[in-house]
């Protein structure tokens, strides 16, 4: 049976369809992954390394949770300058409406005020940020100005048909967006979520846009594996996929 690491719920759920029942997601008990207090008083700032569909978000979010710091990610920080209307905001849109990219240093003075804000005191993770060396080097610069703080670096390292296989087996429901991995052999078309709604693959998860993702990914953020060097814990999954909740596991002891 294939377990697999879903972002929009760690539930156990279960798709009926024609008395048959598909088991399509992982139970993750993470609420029995506690943090042990070791470096208490030390501002703990994370941050998680891995390819798309190495369940990185979802981690993210677990930690969070667990630690009770907030997850910070660009899209995010993007998002609520450019509601706020301000300046830096006013000109973040400016970029993306050209179609181009939002210049690091932008976005590095975003991400700063985000890390003033009195929710990021005791920390905070970071989800897909840094994403180039160039913003890793500034972020060091950043997180320098504080001496008080805990920097964990995770990394996960799952092997390449595992994140095919994760894309391969998602489904989305077309009414509630929530997410399900579809066990092999069992009939997407005809599965139904809880909800009722049909499931359905959205667009952005074919094999082709992951590949393209990937080697984005190889070009642009694989090298911070090098860049920060000895600071990066692996986690790895190797050959067969594992369960979600093992995975977490594994990371929150490298986050002790
Ligand atoms: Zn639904």
């Amino acid at each position: 049976m294939r377990i697999l690491p879903i972002s929009a719920n760690f539930g156990l759920n279960s798709v009926r369809k024609n008395n048959t029942q598909t088991r399509v997601m992982s139970a993750m008990p993470c609420d029995s992954v506690s943090f042990t207090g070791k470096n208490e008083g030390l501002r703990k700032v994370i941050i998680l390394l891995g390819a798309p569909n190495s369940g990185k978000g979802t981690y993210a979010r677990k930690i969070a949770q667990n630690f009770q710091i907030p997850q910070i990610s660009t899209g995010d920080i993007l998002r609520k300058e450019l509601k706020a209307g301000s300046e830096l905001g006013k000109l973040a849109k400016a970029y993306m409406e050209s179609g181009g990219l939002v210049p690091d240093e932008l976005i590095m003075k975003i991400f700063k005020n985000r890390i003033a804000e009195k929710d990021c005191a005791k920390g905070f993770i970071l989800d897909g940020f840094p994403r180039t060396v160039n913003q890793a080097k500034q972020l060091d610069e950043l997180l320098k100005e504080d001496k008080n703080i805990s920097l964990k670096i995770v990394n996960l390292d799952v092997d390449r048909p595992i994140l095919y296989a994760r894309s391969a087996s998602r489904y989305t429901c077309e009414d509630c967006s929530r997410v399900y991995s579809i066990k092999e052999g069992y009939n997407p078309e005809t599965a139904k979520c809880e909800c009722g709604g049909k499931l359905i693959k959205r667009a952005d998860d074919t094999p082709e846009v992951l590949t393209s993702r990937l080697e984005n990914y190889d070009k642009q953020t694989l090298p911070l594996i090098d860049y920060y060097g000895s600071k990066v814990s692996n986690v790895g999954v190797h050959g067969k996929d594992a369960p979600a909740d093992e995975t977490l596991a594994r990371v929150m002891e490298k986050l002790q």
